[in-house]
């Protein structure tokens, strides 16, 4: 049906008006002179900003399948598992029972509580209720602890380790501080350098941003690695850190024997300074429902209180019937969640083997998320078989959809030492990873 703004007037009514008929100021016209043309404007800090990569290559994916076109979708960047049932029943009844108006801005009182309990059970992080809100994903989450950081204008600059996430950076230069990052390589298996991360730290460092398990690169900063790190921040007490933990139940063991997650707001010596971002998009196969989680205790919870007056001044507390649904995940979801990993877990084993077969790739085998993100540089220079030439990790990929049909995401947007990968991701079904592969060492085989 055509809303009242769009349909069409009668015809009576694009008739010539009289000459000295009176035209109502605000009376459509339909005389093309009558017409102004006007720009709107569109903020700088806007229009430079870069559209998603993630997004923009699944789309481009998913277009291609709906003409037709039998295309192996590796670019995704969500779970294909539906939201374990309880969690979906528990949103259900809630719906049903009439949760259907504004719930406190952070959350329920039961629900912060429930999430407080377990950043402290399983991240040893000492906070309370009163310290942590629930978001609408973890990327709303990272957008407002940065707009509640920085000072626009001072010159602030927040550290990125990379490769990193495609959406830190516009976060970052939304909020108005310059990214400054600290490159990594699959050489060292996209281990954190604290020497590096230290050389990085000027006077104008306000935040540095860290993201383990990792996307892109589907590695796992150890413990050790990570106290390493902190030894290090000690020295700067002026640098928030802010711990994007959303993958952290997605480790597999099974790849890197002993390997754990470690929260460094647990660390009593950072504990003020660090702010944790979590969510339940990956753990729970529930990316649709927009859920995420802070907790800043440091400072008597001042900056928490910020936080939620920014976020009370912007998208005010998640769908109030997704209240019990958040409590039955974080309280009850555990076995669900270990269900998923486990097949995550033989996914991965199955990518690596699979890529490492490619010699032109340099892959390191993923023991956390759902990515593998090799090197493709010894492609570089070469042609496909269709004809393009391959310049970019941009290239590589646009040819690989083209000619092979499957789909990954060019590395550029992950920072500047990533600009010879590609991400791949393991969410998908195995036949989808074999023929993936397939197709792709078939694509790199054929370039000359
Ligand atoms: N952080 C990282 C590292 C991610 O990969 C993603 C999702 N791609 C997010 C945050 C955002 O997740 P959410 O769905 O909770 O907004």
């Amino acid at each position: 049906m055509k809303s009242p703004m769009t349909a069409e007037r009668p015809a009576a009514a694009s008739a010539p008006a009289a000459p000295n008929a009176p035209v109502a100021p605000n009376a459509p016209s339909n005389d093309p002179s009558r017409i102004v043309r006007s720009s709107m404007q569109i903020s700088s800090r806007i229009s430079r900003m870069k559209e998603s990569a993630t997004l923009a290559t699944g789309a481009k994916a998913a277009a291609m399948k709906a003409r037709g076109i039998d295309v192996v979708n590796l670019s995704g960047g969500e779970p294909d598992f539906v939201t374990p049932e309880p969690i979906r029943e528990a949103a259900k009844k809630a719906l049903d029972a009439g949760r259907t108006k504004y719930a406190p801005t952070p959350g329920d009182p039961a629900v912060r509580e429930a999430i407080a309990a377990k950043f402290k059970r399983e991240n040893g992080i000492e906070c309370s209720a009163a310290h942590v809100t629930v978001c609408a994903g973890a990327k709303h989450a990272m957008y407002m602890v940065l707009q509640a950081l920085v000072e626009p204008g001072a010159g602030d600059e927040v550290i990125l380790p990379t490769p990193a996430w495609v959406s830190y950076r516009p976060i970052i230069e939304l909020a108005g501080a310059r990214c400054v990052e600290v490159p990594s390589s699959v050489d060292t298996r996209f281990r954190l350098d604290p020497a590096a991360i230290e050389r990085a730290i000027t006077p104008k460092t306000v935040g540095l941003v860290l993201n383990s398990p990792s996307n892109p690169c589907g590695t796992v900063s150890s413990p050790t690695d990570l106290k390493a790190l902190v030894d290090m921040l000690v020295r700067h007490p002026r640098v928030t850190i802010m711990s994007d933990e959303i993958y952290e139940k997605l480790i597999y063991p099974e790849i890197t024997p002993g390997l754990s997650h470690w929260s460094p707001g647990s660390d009593p010596r950072v504990a003020e300074r660090t702010i944790t971002v979590n969510g339940l998009s990956k753990a729970y196969a529930m990316t649709g429902w927009r859920l995420g989680s802070i907790v800043a205790p440091g400072d008597g919870g001042r900056f928490m209180k910020e936080l939620i007056k920014l976020q009370g001044q912007m998208t005010n507390s998640v769908p109030s019937a997704f209240m019990p649904a958040i409590i039955e995940a974080v309280v009850h979801g555990a076995a669900s969640v270990e269900s998923m990993r486990r097949v995550f877990a033989s996914r991965a084993k199955r990518l690596h083997e699979r890529l490492s077969k490619i010699d032109r790739l340099r892959t390191v085998a993923s023991d956390g998320a759902f990515y593998a993100f090799p090197d493709m540089s010894r492609c570089m220079g070469l042609t496909s078989k269709g004809g393009t030439r391959i310049d970019s990790a941009q290239s590589f990929a646009d040819a690989l959809l083209e000619e092979a049909h499957v789909a990954v995401v060019a590395g550029e947007d992950f920072g500047e030492c990533a600009r010879a990968h590609v991400r791949i991701s393991f969410a998908c079904g195995d036949a989808e990873i074999d023929r993936g592969c397939e197709r792709l060492a078939e694509f790199v085989a054929g370039l000359r």
